[in-house]
């Protein structure tokens, strides 16, 4: 037996029909906010994470799935999405617009250690908004990300928020953190010594308890921005006060992708991470090798985990809602054609009504097997031609619920099955 890779997950119904329709909630309000759906290649060149997560991250530098192909590419499976997003409206020339404002969803690749909600290969959607630097793009992404949650899914949620500053205020930062941290290089975990000397913010999101509460003490980014920064999230956090969504301002939060500057902010609910995002307004100048310089700002979520969080709080049962089931059924070779064109009228007539209804079309040689099956599948309505109804040009509708059934001429049969639809 063949099993699947370490992981990696099958989505079964009725994980997948409720998978299915959270990320089409989740989609449809996103184009609510006038974002178009953009679709990147699974596998990129090594060489864009490489420059746009950052050498050192751990994303990179431990997660990535790379490989080469025949032809000897050095090539990776996206970690993530973002820098694919950039480079094709690069690419793609989009990049003239005064605005654009993309949503994607697709699978992420990670070599981590899997445990709960975590997986080699998960599903993310996320949003990215390019042209604005003022902080009101940005509370606009974070009003987004919170309604999504909140609104949607009815989840009580916090988002927590920092600025990292610029590449004015970023550096001094960085050294007071170095020097700070150098203090207690020995008692860091290995990961954080090297961090240390690679990007010292990295230490701060360290899920090590001991660089945990060395962290604590450490100096404050928010003491540390240059005016324009310190304005940028002054404005912002007035902006998203104003609103009232309830943010923590959390000084210790810096997020694991090089790229980010300025805002940074998380969407948490009972300490589990939904969403992540932020600012990142070097990074098409970044990947672009300086040749264009737009701002951006945006997030991501996981898909798993909120799936698995729905479950634990039974939300999936509203959207798990019974259809209404019909069963059209022939008992011999000489009913098909007229069941088939009864078929064929009512899934006509369903398609432009668009209702919520399920039409099983089967076939068995006799009445209790097709009943048995009709039950498995839990159908309202069970419809078919035997012998008996065939001689007299009719048909029998069977309601399933309440056992009653009755015999009606085969021409009234679509207006009768139109007519039980309506009613239900
Ligand atoms: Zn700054
Ligand atoms: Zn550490």
């Amino acid at each position: 037996m063949i099993e699947k890779p370490k992981g990696t997950n099958d989505y079964i119904y009725p994980e997948s029909q409720i998978r299915k329709q959270v990320i089409n909630q989740i989609l449809s309000f996103l184009e609510k906010f006038g974002y178009e759906p953009i679709e990147t290649p699974i596998f990129e060149n090594v060489e864009l994470f490489k420059r746009s997560a950052g050498i050192s991250s751990d994303i990179v530098a431990k997660e990535m799935y790379e490989f080469l192909d025949k032809k000897g590419r050095q090539l990776a499976l996206r970690p993530e999405i973002t820098a694919p997003v950039v480079r094709a409206i690069i690419q793609n020339n989009l990049i003239n617009q005064p605005i654009i404002k993309l949503y994607y969803f697709g699978n992420i690749f990670r070599y981590e250690k899997p445990q709960k909600d975590r997986y080699r290969q998960a599903t993310q959607f996320g949003i990215e908004f390019f042209g604005i630097d003022k902080p009101i793009a940005d509370f606009e992404t974070i009003l987004i990300a919170y309604n999504i949650y909140k609104t949607i899914f009815n989840l009580e949620i916090e988002i927590h928020i920092n600025s990292i500053g610029c590449k004015d205020c970023r550096p001094k930062y960085k050294n007071k953190i170095y020097g700070y941290f150098i203090n207690f290089k020995d008692k860091l975990c290995s990961d954080c010594q090297r961090r240390l000397e690679e990007n010292p913010l990295r230490i701060l999101d360290c899920k090590n308890t001991t660089c945990k509460e060395i962290s604590q003490d450490s100096p404050k980014s928010s003491e540390h921005l240059c005016l324009n920064c310190k304005e940028h999230f002054s404005k912002l956090s007035e902006i998203l006060n104003s609103q009232n969504i309830p943010i923590i301002q959390n000084s210790l939060l810096v997020r694991g992708l090089d790229y980010y500057n300025r805002t940074v902010f998380e969407v948490k609910h009972n300490n589990i991470d939904l969403a992540g995002g932020g600012r990142y307004d070097y990074l098409v100048n970044h990947i672009s090798q300086g040749k264009y310089d737009i701002p951006a700002v945006g997030f991501a979520g996981g898909l798993e985990r909120l799936t698995n969080l729905l479950k634990e709080k039974k939300y999936i049962n509203k959207l798990l809602e019974e259809k209404f089931k019909i069963n059209i059924v022939s008992l011999s070779e000489k009913a098909d054609k007229i069941i088939s064109n009864i078929y064929s009228k009512i899934i006509d007539k369903i398609i432009k009504k668009n209702q919520n209804i399920e039409i099983h079309l089967t076939k068995f040689d006799n009445l209790s097997k097709a009943l048995k099956t009709a039950n498995k599948l839990k159908i309202n309505y069970f419809i078919f031609i035997g012998e008996e109804e065939l001689k007299n040009d009719e048909i029998t509708i069977k309601n399933m619920e309440t056992g009653k059934q009755e015999k009606i001429k085969i021409e009234n049969t679509i207006s009768k099955i139109l007519q039980i639809i309506q009613n239900n």
